[in-house]
């Protein structure tokens, strides 16, 4: 497939809220390139364009790539056929291509069933979609789980054809082939899981959901250098099918993820918008908001409805696991949104960097959040002779440090975790961290594990 619409330059700077001092570093405009090689490739829930952005993606990090047959069963769905996609137009009277897919990858209507033969306009209209309101922008339409045909077009380039016979042809088939789908784990210290979904589905659209695939994958080439205390898990899979997929492959295991979040819309230069899991309470909820109150943007938060993007299926009441949606701007919360407008001016490194930088801050939460004893409950021990309190100075000024000192020692009775002691006290995670860190370390603490031991 030709590169379509491929802007490289004149790429609009971020703004809104990112913050100006977070430049489109390396990281950001490492990313940015990567949504660039794999914006051309046609992508739909089946078929070659999957396999091909999963290949950019196993450059970057060892992905293991699935290949679930067509015809297989996933809870109340069935694996669809795979759909390939070689060529489509619409031929004038005179053979000029006045609708060509080779333009754009949009213009044909996702999984479109083959056709080929000679219609009048007023036919063809009706398998012809626009948007009058945005006169120059395409639209992106599928037509999955129900077997159709169409052709995506700029309302400009509607009302300019003309009455007549049309050749219309979609060069397409629908075989039995498999859905192929991306996982990447990154083992911890413990078996406990984080897990990380970005869909894959989507065409030449930027925003929704390259800028998902690229956070993720840079986010798991990150993790793979540290030593975490939890291991990660990243799917690429496709909206809906693809979740329902995997959670089907993975239903015998899911006890073992205890934080999770939908990766997409990453890249546009709107605030941060965390939508929360069905839970409405769990880490990951806390967690997240935690970030989003500490980045110095305003940021939007959600609570949990069943419609949007995966969350539908992680969240759903028989699966119901602990996975928020951590985006910028929300699904349908920009014009661009599912039209050709998602391309690449849409985005910006610096917009992919703060994306990259909040979604790491919350693992780093997530890392960090242990549970403690107090090991010298009877009254206060005293800090100043282990080094751990300022010589002189009053309660006037005493620093955030010092109160978050005082707020672990209270409250590690085993109960509490860090971040409850951190919302608790009302003060950052990582000064709350960092005392613990030095308590510890002084032998005034011991972490309790949840499966008992404790050091
Ligand atoms: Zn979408």
């Amino acid at each position: 497939m030709q590169a379509k619409n491929v802007a490289t330059d004149n790429v609009k700077n971020a703004g809104g809220g990112i913050s100006p001092s977070v430049s489109a570093d390396t990281l950001g405009q490492e990313m940015f390139e990567l949504i660039a090689r794999m914006y051309p490739l046609c992508r739909s829930i089946t078929g070659a364009g999957v396999r091909e952005t999963l290949a950019i993606v196993k450059e970057h990090i060892p992905l293991e790539v699935h290949e679930v047959p067509t015809g297989t069963a996933v809870f109340d769905w069935t694996v669809p056929r795979e759909w390939t996609i070689r060529d489509a137009y619409v031929k004038d009277r005179n053979g000029v291509r006045v609708i060509d897919f080779k333009q754009h990858n949009l213009h044909v209507v996702g999984y479109s069933v083959p056709v080929h033969r000679t219609m009048p306009l007023a036919e063809l209209k009706s398998h012809l979609f626009s948007l009058p309101d945005q006169p120059d922008w395409i639209p992106y339409r599928t037509a999955y789980y129900h077997e159709s045909w169409g052709f995506c077009v700029t309302h400009n380039q509607l009302l300019g054809l003309v009455d007549g016979d049309y050749e219309v042809c979609i060069d397409a088939s629908l075989e039995a082939g498999s859905l192929t789908y991306g996982e990447y784990f990154v083992p911890g210290e413990i078996e406990d899981e984080v897990l990380f979904f970005a869909h894959t589905c989507h065409p030449s659209l930027c925003n929704d959901n390259l800028a998902g695939i690229a956070v993720a994958t840079m986010l798991a080439r990150h993790l793979r250098t540290l030593k975490s205390r939890y291991s990660y898990r990243f799917v690429f899979a496709q909206s809906t099918i693809g979740s329902i997929t995997w959670l089907s492959i993975n239903a015998a295991r899911l006890q073992r993820i205890k934080h999770g979040l939908i990766m997409a819309v990453l890249g546009d230069a709107g605030n941060m918008t965390y939508k929360k899991s069905r839970r409405g309470d769990a880490v990951i909820d806390r967690a997240v908001l935690h970030v989003l109150q500490h980045k110095r943007e305003p940021y939007s938060v959600l609570e949990f409805l069943p419609h949007g993007y995966d969350e539908r299926q992680f969240c759903s009441p028989g699966i119901n696991l602990p996975m928020g949606r951590l985006t910028r701007s929300p699904n349908g919360g920009y014009p661009e949104y599912h039209t050709s407008a998602d391309n690449l001016d849409l985005i910006s490194p610096a917009a992919l960097q703060d994306s990259f930088s909040t979604y790491t801050a919350v693992t780093e939460v997530l890392e960090r959040n242990r549970r403690y004893l107090n090991l010298n409950p009877m009254c206060e021990p005293q800090l100043g002779r282990r080094g751990l309190y300022r010589k002189t100075g009053s309660y006037k000024d005493i620093g955030a440090r010092e109160h978050a000192l005082l707020w672990v020692l209270n409250l590690s009775d085993g109960e509490h975790t860090l971040l409850d002691i951190t919302e608790r006290a009302g003060l950052r995670f990582d000064t709350v961290s960092a005392a613990a860190d030095d308590l510890h370390a002084s032998g005034l603490l011991r972490e309790i594990h949840s499966h008992g031991e404790s050091t």
